[in-house]
């Protein structure tokens, strides 16, 4: 990559940014497209935040994707949001217009993008669970429901945020059925009522089988089950799956596509999707 006067920046914001596997990504794709911009990591605390978003538009940057814990936060600080950040009410892309900053969310097509490569979804024949009421969950909540998904059934540790994404959910698509459970009760019972799993929570490798998703001997063959952590290791709640028969999608596919979505809105151009996907390589 070669770095000159021209050069133009784009970055992700997020604390911490140091294990994020965007810059390898994007980096590898703008350099295949000999594109004369930069993608840098900016670690940001939350108290920090408005003089970051100002130092973007003080800078020129091009734009930024936005990751934990800024994607909600963000979006006040913008002077516009596209209809996917508002719908889901997070931000993980900020594009920069000749100074007016303008917020977007990838994640949803990006989640839809990477399940169709590794399942063929009929989403109004997919009721849905979803664990997890943070930015990833909303995104991939408000994407089923645009997909046509009829019935959606939310579990969060906290059940103000289950609530407030359900309210969110139905003021937007009034048709679609949506239920909160207690994180507390039966996860075997909500799987076998669903056939689309989709882990949203940040409990990622960490979690311990047994305590976290005691139940997972309810999935069956005919589950696609999801587990949005970024990792290219396989989680617990994965492996739980496999043994099942079930249909798997773990983080990187989503990543990649949620990237490839943010790529074109900075560059105007189609990612390198192998490119990508090489760079994302362990
Ligand atoms: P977030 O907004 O901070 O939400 C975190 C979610 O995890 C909340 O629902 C939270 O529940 C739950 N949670 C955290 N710790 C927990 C614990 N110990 N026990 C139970 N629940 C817990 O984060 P996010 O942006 O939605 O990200 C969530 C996950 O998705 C992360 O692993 C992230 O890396 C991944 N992600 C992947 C992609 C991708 O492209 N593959 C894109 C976006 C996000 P409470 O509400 O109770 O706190």
């Amino acid at each position: 990559m070669k770095i000159d006067g021209k050069t133009r920046l784009v970055g992700i914001l997020g604390d911490p940014v140091a294990h994020s596997l965007s810059p390898g990504m994007q980096n590898a794709a703008l350099a295949s497209l000999g594109l004369n911009i930069c993608y840098v990591p900016l670690p940001v605390e939350p108290e920090q935040l408005p003089e970051a978003v100002a130092g973007l538009r003080a800078m020129q940057f091009r734009g930024a994707n936005v990751t934990i814990p800024h994607k909600i936060a963000v979006a006040n600080l913008l002077d516009s949001l596209d209809v996917s950040a508002v719908r889901t009410g997070a931000v993980n892309t900020i594009v920069n217009n000749d100074g007016t900053l303008t917020g977007h969310n990838t994640d949803g097509i990006g989640f839809i993008r990477a399940l169709a490569e590794v399942a063929k979804v009929d989403f109004s024949e997919a009721p849905a669970l979803i664990l997890g009421a943070g930015g990833a969950a909303r995104a991939v909540a408000v994407a089923l429901a645009e997909n046509g998904c009829p019935r959606i059934t939310i579990i969060n540790r906290t059940p103000e945020r289950a609530n407030q994404l359900k309210t969110l959910l139905v003021s937007e698509f009034p048709a679609a059925e949506v239920t909160v459970r207690a994180w507390e009760a039966d996860l075997g019972e909500s799987l076998a009522q669903n056939r689309l799993v989709v882990n949203a929570t940040s409990l990622g490798m960490k979690s311990n089988l047994k305590q976290a998703w005691a139940g997972v001997d309810k999935l069956t063959a005919s589950h696609v089950v999801c587990d949005l952590v970024y990792s290219t290791k396989q989680t617990s709640l994965l492996t739980a799956a496999k043994e099942k028969g079930a249909t798997l999608m773990g983080g990187t596919g989503m990543l990649l596509h949620q990237g490839a979505a943010s790529f074109k809105l900075w560059t105007a151009r189609e990612a390198p999707l192998d490119v990508m996907r090489k760079a994302l390589e362990p």
